[in-house]
């Protein structure tokens, strides 16, 4: 019953300490933010989306800064 201690990983992307048990779903990251963090990391490395940083500006759009 006591010292059962569950092994524990750290999370790739925070570095928080996440038990491995079936409770962590999201292992070996310690939530699914985080899971999402390092798989939108690769996503961006390994491949740039061609025009996704070509946003055409849209002029109708006034961005006055409100005082
Ligand atoms: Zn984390």
């Amino acid at each position: 019953m006591s010292g059962t201690t569950p092994p524990t990983i750290r999370c790739p992307t925070c570095k928080a300490q996440v038990p491995w048990t079936p409770e962590s779903q999201h292992r070996p990251f310690c939530s699914a933010r985080c899971k999402l963090i390092d798989l939108g990391a690769w996503a961006t490395e390994e491949r740039s989306i061609p025009g996704a940083d070509q946003r055409p500006e849209d002029p109708a759009v006034n961005d006055e800064p409100h005082l």
